[in-house]
Parts: structure tokens; sequence; C-alpha cells
């Protein structure tokens, strides 16, 4: 029996299910492979806050700005953050307008940048989940030992399982079951998501690891369980990459964090320790930022809770598009704004 005859037959009398993949690049690669098309009509993938970008909120993106705007100062991110849209400014208008932004692949190109530029103050926009912050946490390090006096971080790092619970307790929020982001649990391991209480599968990016965790899911639900699978298990471990996790601990602790879309989340950021504050922009160069909220009619923050599709806000493929968006959803490579716009012959 074919992976999706045996969806079929475990979804066959049930009632309306909804699923939701958490991490973009699941959203990606399910709409690369055409997989919302061949599911059951009763078997519905909805979409999650696991884009980094999509998830950081205006007042993130005009503190880089201004930064940007100081003399001396060159900025580094990745390309995604380029075109989020600030109150008033992009750092791709303020790069246009002469500010030094770089694009970076790798926080450790911003060693590199610093050491060459040791006139000039490197701030590296610190975004991402648990996938990516452990290279962020090693750069810190790296930077201590090497005496780099001039690189440092403004830090929108998240946390993704507080936010997972923050969902659960939204009644607007409907879900019977997570796909887990494969690449977070590399690092977290899955015991840290056994308080979800309902049918959970760390999965993986192939179509046919997809399709597997559905039909893990599915089975819980038939069988009534509610546990945390893994069908990631070549690279995902129970206990997680404790070295990752060590280096975290060792340069972060965990504040309340504003997720664009869930409001603030407790413990669910993570901020620079104080033995490392040489290395926190936001203490050496603190900026008073008054960001003004603005009125338009994107409803990303609806998106990213999985309560609205994209086709469901009025802006989308009109007005919102990829060159040029509204919305974060519709700039980050793993928005889901832009997946469904990218993928848009695809039924909805
Ligand atoms: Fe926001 Fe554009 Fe998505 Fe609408 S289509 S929610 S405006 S990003």
């Amino acid at each position: 029996m074919s992976l999706i005859e045996k969806i079929n037959k475990l979804a066959e009398g049930k009632k309306n299910l909804r699923f939701m993949e958490v991490c973009g690049t699941h959203t990606v690669a399910i709409f690369r492979a055409g997989i919302r098309n061949i599911l059951p009509p009763n078997v519905e993938l909805v979409s999650g806050p696991g884009c980094p970008v999509c998830v950081t909120n205006d007042d993130f993106i005009d503190k880089a700005v201004a930064y940007s705007k100081i003399k001396n100062v060159t900025v580094a991110t990745f390309g995604d953050m380029l075109k989020v849209p600030g109150s008033n400014s992009t750092l791709a208008e303020e790069a246009a307008a002469g500010a030094d932004v770089k694009i970076i692949y790798s926080p450790l190109d911003c060693l590199k940048i610093a050491a060459e530029n040791p006139a000039r103050r490197v701030i590296f926009l610190a975004v991402g989940f648990e996938t990516t912050a452990p290279t962020a946490a090693a750069t810190i390090l790296s930077a201590r030992k090497a005496g780099l006096k001039n690189l440092f971080f403004l830090s929108a790092q998240k946390l993704v399982p507080p936010a997972l619970k923050m969902l659960l307790a939204d009644s607007e929020v409907k879900v019977d079951g997570f796909l887990l982001p494969g690449h977070v649990a590399v690092v977290t391991g899955t015991k840290i998501f056994e308080f979800l209480k309902i049918p959970a599968v760390v999965a993986g990016f192939e179509a046919e690891e997809i399709l597997l965790a559905i039909i893990n899911l599915l089975k819980q639900i038939d069988e009534g369980r509610t546990e945390i699978s893994n069908e990631y298990k070549s690279v995902v471990k129970a206990e997680g990459n404790i070295s990752a996790q060590n280096i975290l601990a060792q340069v972060y602790e965990t504040v309340d964090a504003d997720w664009r879309g869930l409001g603030t989340i407790p413990k669910s950021g993570l901020r620079v320790r104080d033995e490392f504050s040489d290395f926190d922009i936001e203490k050496i160069m603190p900026l008073e930022i008054k960001s003004v909220k603005k009125n338009t009619a994107c409803r990303c923050g609806e998106v990213l809770r999985g309560v609205c599709k994209p086709t469901e806000c009025k802006l989308f493929g009109k007005a919102c598009q990829p060159l040029h968006a509204i919305g974060p959803c519709m700039i980050s490579v793993e928005g889901v704004c832009a997946a469904w716009y990218k993928y848009g012959t695809l039924k909805f």
C-alpha cells in the first residue's frame, strides 16, 4: 500500500483534521512536493510561526535601521531581513541611501568582517530559532577568544516550544496535531515537546518523511494516543545536541520576547548574558526607538497562528507580492504567503 493510500485509509470516516507544520522549511517542502493536493479533503495542513524573519516585530527592524544610520557602523544580516518594513524604512532603503549593510550567510562571517574593519562597529542582526542560535553563540565565544572589540549583536532570537504552548492556549487556534520542526529538534531533542499533550511528530523534510509523519499523526488519533514521535531519527535524538545546548546556556539567558502575531511570550527569547554584555549593542549603544504601528490590512499575525490562510488576506497577490511585499510573510523565502504565492497554481 502506498503512503497516500495509507493516509486515505486512516483518514476515512474521521472528522476534519488540522495539522500545523510549525517550520517554514516544512511549508516550502510541502508545497514543492504538492502534498496539500494529494491529501484527503478532511486532512488540512496549516502553517505556523516557524519563519524567524516573519515573527520578528517591527521595533526590531526600526532599531536595526536606526543603527545602520550611525557613522562607522556596519550592519550584517541574512538577506531575508533587507526588505522587511519597519515603521518608516527598510535596511534595503538605508543601504541604497549609503548605509553599510552586508549580507552574510553565517554569523561566523561577522568575525572576518569585524577583523578586517577595526575602525567600524559591526552589528550582527541575530534573528532565528534554536537552529541557528548555537552558531551565533559560538561566534560570540570566538570573538572573545580573538579579542575582537568591534563586533556586537542585536538579538531577536527565539525559542519554539514556548510559542507552541502559547498557540495551544489560544482559543482561535484550532489544531489536532503538530508536525514539529526537524532542524530545531536536532538541537532541542524531542523530550522538550512532551508538554504538548496532543499528537506531534518530529518530521524530516523529504516528501516521504512528511507523509510518514502525517501517517503517524493519523495513527495516534486513530488509537487515541498523544505522543511526541520521532520520524527523523537519523539526526534527532530524544536529548538533542547537548554541546549546542551547553553553548546556548553559556552565552544566553531566556527572557520574555515579542513575536509578531503572538504577542509577548514568556521565556521565549534569548538575551546575551551579562558576562558577554560587551557584545550586546543595546548595552553598548542604547537607542530610544518609538515604533509607529502601521495601519495596513496585512494579516501576517493571523497567518502565523494558522487562523487565516494567506489567500484570505485581501492584499494577497494584489498589493502584496514578493517583488513589492507588504508584510514579512511575503518577503522571507520561508514565509507562508511567499510559499502560497510561488506555488499558487496548487489547490488552496
Ligand atoms: Fe501580509 Fe501580504 Fe501576507 Fe497579506 S499577503 S498577510 S499583506 S504578507
